[in-house]
């Protein structure tokens, strides 16, 4: 090695000398060449994702703005900022990271006329997309109870997921035909809204660069490094949409666990991974990497993960240890409902506070939203603070959403979704006959709903339309938060909830307040209606204490990546976990077996799993499910029945 060699490994030792040898190969592999780095739970591939772009960075000179990073949730993104972060000691200018959504909603906002939309194009969320659903049922007169709106927008997500359009699909049934119709009605009615759906995000970026050939070689040639985390989740067109990015000069990186596959039933394909080394091997060398030992959990939490793990058939196989002695068996709770789950679950975590453990080295996973109510009454009588994420949350609030929808049709007047939202919102005496009249004029002239309403003569309806125009005007000086105060007063939208609850209307005004705060934080309104709707799924409910104070409540569907020191699963019973709808088919069985294995390797330290001989779901309906299977699978040598 020559001096100036050793300069260079001088200046980049720090990046890899706390790194087994495995790290370090896939972290020092040459910087041409594709990589798949295929390892279980907790053993650093997060880690060397992160080290492996300040490597390209800091060795091979790679420009940030060359590198393009991609996690699946915006959480992880913000960690992976971070960490680099505090890797690199400075900003990374140029450099995309961000979720599949995040990445192409940028990509979408800069090149819009590509992709066929307008400056002003909307994201609408699931709620919106439903409303409209429903609307256009109503017009083709399909009843929703025989054909539920939700089968539709399923119908209607799923291949938009693998990349398929309207038109490219012909119907092999009656069934088929109903679903292919309201699919293409909704395909116009949103290309005249202006209107994206998070499906659409990026099905619409995929489409841009695939027909524009000097836009695609444009990126192509910027991003020389595309690197994804978590890749055994990702979908079709995820997939479709990373090779056709790569092209054949492009590095792409990616790291995975098939055994934490657990979007199977959003599309994910478990089978990118196995094809990832054959296709991508046709244009530049891919090198396998395994890394094999666990840097996060204890013996005991280890074992019992990989028993589970290992009643799965079909699994790449992998084989994981753990160096971390000692540790504490898997405490295992039988209660006796419901309420005594929730009861002991908050007793160990006073029990872990006062043994000065923070806040958020605490969760508390479950398999469903609706099974956090208990542990939240539990933890407010106990005066413990907590941060729970998802449940309905702050950007999916109504009063949230309605002033929001404001705001979007005063910038976007044909979005439809935002006119359905506050048509009548507070009252203005425009009836359903009225709105029928406007979405038939809307569908026989291919017109948005706004422009429909123009041409209708009715006196609430042009006072409505001469409203909206005049705010258009008066708003547009106006910083993004004078603008939603401007539109709350204006729009009634407070006297409207008072005259609904008097007590309800304080905690929305609060909350509205709160909203109008926020705005201070984005350029414009366009910014922050994108960031409400792209973050809404992640945004923890407002608390009045530190984030490190705070107890962590999340799905184990969102726990995907993190770590705790102290972790309790809860609600393990055959019929919760796994649930109920997915006891008919082996193959749903072995993703909730996947899940099972996600939530026990988020624990550091101490996991407890519990669960309760009756509960009461679903309003006053007493149920009582059998012990999950998932317990019953472990090794007795590492578990202990907690007893009190
Ligand atoms: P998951 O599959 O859950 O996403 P992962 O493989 O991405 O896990 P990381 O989150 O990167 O794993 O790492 C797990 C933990 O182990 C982290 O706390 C990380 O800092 C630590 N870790 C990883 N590698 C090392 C190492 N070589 N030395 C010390 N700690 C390490
Ligand atoms: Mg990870």
């Amino acid at each position: 090695m020559n001096k100036i060699e050793q300069l260079t490994q001088a200046n980049t030792a720090f990046l890899t000398k706390d790194l087994n040898p495995a790290q370090q190969e896939a972290v020092t592999l040459p910087v041409e060449g594709h990589a798949l780095i295929l390892a279980g739970a907790g053993s650093g591939k997060t880690k060397v994702l992160t080290h492996r772009i300040a490597w390209l960075i800091l060795h091979h000179n790679i420009a940030p703005s060359a590198i393009c990073s991609v996690t699946f949730t915006n959480k992880a993104a913000n960690e992976m900022k971070t960490r680099l972060h505090t890797l690199m000691q400075q900003e990374l200018p140029g450099l995309w990271c961000g979720t599949f959504h995040g990445i192409n909603h940028r990509f979408l906002r800069i090149h819009y006329e590509h992709a066929k939309l307008s400056k002003t194009f909307q994201i609408m969320d699931s709620d919106d997309q439903l409303s409209l659903i429903r609307r256009i049922m109503r017009d083709l007169q399909i009843d929703p109870k025989i054909n539920p709106p939700k089968t539709a927008a399923n119908f209607i997500n799923s291949h938009k997921d693998q990349g398929l359009r309207a038109y490219t699909l012909s119907a092999q049934n009656n069934w088929e035909a109903l679903q292919l119709e309201v699919y293409h009605r909704y395909e116009l009615l949103c290309n005249q809204s202006n209107l994206v759906d998070f499906a659409e995000i990026l099905l619409r970026s995929y489409e841009a660069l695939k027909e524009n050939l000097e836009l695609l070689k444009q990126y192509q040639g910027r991003f020389s490094h595309l690197l994804i985390d978590e890749f055994q989740d990702t979908n079709t067109l995820q997939y479709k949409w990373i090779k056709l990015l790569n092209g054949t000069l492009g590095n792409t990186f990616i790291v995975g666990d098939d055994d934490q596959s657990i979007y199977g039933w959003r599309g994910a394909k478990i089978e990118n991974i196995q094809s990832f080394n054959k296709e991508f091997s046709k244009y530049k060398p891919v090198t396998e990497v395994c890394l094999e030992q666990n840097y996060r959990s204890t013996k005991p939490i280890l074992s019992c993960a990989n028993q589970l793990i290992a009643k799965n058939e079909d699994r790449l196989g992998k084989n994981l240890w753990t160096n971390i002695e000692g540790g504490e068996a898997v405490k295992i709770y039988a209660a006796v409902n419901g309420h005594n789950e929730a009861d002991f679950v908050i007793k160990e975590i006073e029990h872990a506070l006062e043994n000065n453990m923070p806040g958020n080295h605490i969760a508390i996973l479950y398999r469903s939203n609706a099974q956090s109510r208990l542990f939240e009454e539990s933890l407010l009588k106990n005066k413990i603070p907590y941060t729970i994420y998802g449940g309905v949350r702050f950007f999916e609030r109504a009063e949230i959403k309605d002033l929001l929808a404001y705001l979007r049709l005063v910038i976007n007047p044909d979005d439809n979704a935002a006119f359905l939202r506050i048509i009548n919102t507070p009252p203005r005496g425009i009836g359903n006959k009225t709105l029928e009249t406007i979405t038939q004029i809307a569908n026989d002239e291919e017109v948005s709903y706004w422009q429909s309403a123009q041409k209708i003569k009715h006196p609430s309806l042009e006072k409505f339309i001469a409203l909206i125009t005049q705010w258009q005007k008066e708003i547009q000086k106006k910083e993004v938060e004078q603008q939603l105060d401007y539109l709350y007063k204006q729009s009634e939208l407070i006297s409207h909830y008072e005259k609904e609850s008097k007590e309800k209307a304080e905690i929305r005004e609060e909350n509205i307040q709160e909203l109008i705060i926020a705005a201070r934080e984005y350029e414009d309104g366009n910014e922050l209606i994108s960031h409400a709707i792209l973050e809404a799924g992640e945004q923890p409910v407002k608390t009045n204490h530190q984030a490190h104070e705070c107890v962590q409540l999340m799905t184990l569907h969102s726990s995907k990546g993190l770590e705790f020191p102290l972790v309790f699963m809860v609600g393990m019973e055959d019929g919760l976990f796994p649930t109920t709808r997915s006891l008919d088919a082996e193959h749903k069985i072995t993703e909730e077996r996947r899940l099972a294995y996600v939530g026990m390797t988020r624990a550091r330290e101490q996991l407890f799993l519990t669960f309760a001989g009756y509960r009461q779901l679903y309003g006053n309906q007493f149920s009582s499910f059998p012990v999950s299977r998932f317990i019953r699978d472990l090794p007795e040598e590492y578990i202990e029945i907690v007893e009190i």
